[in-house]
């Protein structure tokens, strides 16, 4: 069911806002053996605020716009008092002493912490198999994975453990799993959600967004989070304007350009070719104006990436050193030693490559060969965008070049794992809002997205033309929750 119709039930007293989070808490006890999307359940604590919703309420106060709506928040967004691991065992034990913008705004919002989701450690991943306290499975198949980094975020919302979620998106983090799992994930543009209390991965590149099960529960909770925050200096200033309202605006006569390059992919799975090229159609049929574009400099997005986001992590994760905090080794030999081998034990090795790459791509001598190089691509690939921008108002390309794939499948070759990034970088690289949708499923029943990208800031129009081809071309009539129980 759809936030606005738990709002209304909520409002004429026909549910309670304990009935519904008592819901979600019998659903994960039921999925979460096989699913594992959860690192923690905070069922007291998601009970008290429920049962404090329903006092106002029978009080008569007027209940703020997501209030009793039970959400799943990634493990790498501060949570104050409660647990923020980031996957990691340098943070196994990290209770943060703040609350992160986003969930502060969810909270005052009324929304209710469910818990808080698996990930790829540090959110270094395509798979949430580099969690250091287990994987996490794909709702749709239990022997696939999720996608990743926010692979948890993604399988709470497939199989109606939430009714939406929170991930973060460096390089494709809730884009790839919502594909993945039949849900909606959205990256708003760079610096229109606060990073303020998300344990920064690569800081010009990171974006806190929503899953959900439709494009509307993706703009109530982009609502809420969305707006300047003078505690993040990368968040804009610019006014949020109404996403909801927007929904509904015509979509006649807009103009959606193909990217030429995402088609030409050779790893592209046809079935994902097709489905993608089917909801393209649909669009057309809605009076949308296709158009073919190039970025010629597209599919330099993923060496650009594993250049620059690497380098930054490298920076990023310097400060754990076993001294300010996070895991600390037993090493007493000399302060050196203690640290290294605080970081050797503390991360894994996915986390370590990334500090090793970024840390040789930054050194004197190679930082003008690598990183100052990447810097260049990246101008050259926003100004595609920019180019491709003046002809069309979204662009179309598929999320991810196939479907879920096995677990196990990519984990002892980084490279094949980044290939499923490669059409969801672009987007990070140049700052842009991107969405993935449900537009169909593969032969063995697993779910394909299609992805929309708009210019800097134009969330609105993101969200009119994905509601509007999910509520017509009703391509998610079925749901995963038969495959898991057992
Ligand atoms: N899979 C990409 C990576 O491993 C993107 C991760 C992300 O978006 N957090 O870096």
């Amino acid at each position: 069911m759809a936030i606005a119709e738990w709002r209304k039930q909520l409002e004429l007293g026909e549910v309670s806002a304990r009935e519904l989070v008592d819901q979600k808490l019998s659903r994960i006890a039921e999925v979460e053996n096989s699913l594992h999307a959860f690192l923690v359940v905070t069922a007291d604590r998601a009970r008290a605020e429920a049962d404090r919703i329903d006092e106002a309420r029978a009080a008569g106060e007027v209940l703020p716009p997501l209030a009793g709506i039970p959400l799943a928040i990634k493990d790498n967004l501060c949570t104050k008092g409660v647990k923020t691991t980031c996957s990691s065992r340098m943070l196994k034990n990290f209770v943060p002493p703040y609350e992160s913008t986003v969930t502060e705004r969810l909270w005052k919002s009324g929304a209710v912490l469910l818990g808080k989701t698996n990930l790829d450690e540090f959110a270094m991943g395509s798979s949430t198999e580099t969690s250091a306290f287990g994987a996490t499975s794909n709702p749709w198949n239990l022997k696939m994975v999720p996608g990743g980094s926010s692979g948890g975020s993604a399988a709470a919302v497939a199989s109606g453990e939430c009714l939406a979620s929170l991930g973060s998106d460096t390089g494709g983090s809730i884009r790839q799993p919502a594909s993945f799992c039949g849900v909606v994930g959205l990256k708003p543009t760079y610096g229109r959600v606060s990073r303020w209390g998300l344990v920064a991965f690569a800081s010009s590149l990171d974006q806190v967004g929503p899953f959900a099960n439709t494009v509307a529960d993706a703009a109530e909770v982009l609502q809420v989070i969305a707006g300047a925050d003078h505690r993040d200096s990368t968040c804009l200033e610019a006014p949020v304007p109404n996403y909801i309202e927007a929904l509904s605006q015509p979509v006649t006569g807009l103009r959606i350009g193909l990217i030429k390059e995402c088609f030409d992919q050779q790893g592209l799975s046809s079935a994902v070719k097709d489905s993608v090229m089917n909801a393209a159609s649909h669009l057309q049929k809605l009076g949308i104006e296709l158009v073919e574009v190039s970025c010629p400099r597209f599919n330099d997005g993923i060496a650009t990436y594993y250049v620059i986001a690497p380098s930054e992590a490298s920076a990023n994760l310097a400060r754990y050193d076993g001294v300010k905090y996070g895991y600390r080794s037993e090493d007493k030999d000399s302060l050196l030693s203690m640290t290294a081998r605080s970081r050797a034990e503390g991360f894994g090795s996915e986390v370590q490559r990334r500090i090793l790459i970024g840390t040789y791509a930054l050194s004197a001598g190679y930082v003008d060969a690598y990183y100052k190089k990447a810097q260049q691509v990246r101008t050259l690939i926003r100004r595609d965008f920019d180019n491709a921008f003046q002809k069309v108002d979204l662009l179309l390309t598929p999320t991810s070049p196939s479907t879920a794939f096995a677990s196990g499948a990519h984990l002892n070759d980084p490279l094949s794992m980044y290939i499923s990034d490669l059409l969801t970088i672009p987007a990070n690289l140049a700052g842009l809002p991107a969405i993935s949708l449900p537009c169909g499923f593969d032969e063995k029943g697993l779910p394909i997205g299609v992805q929309l990208i708009a210019n800097v800031l134009d969330e609105s129009r993101l969200l009119q033309v994905s509601h509007q081809y999910e509520q017509t071309a009703k391509v998610m009539s079925r749901r995963p929750s038969a495959e898991l129980i057992p």
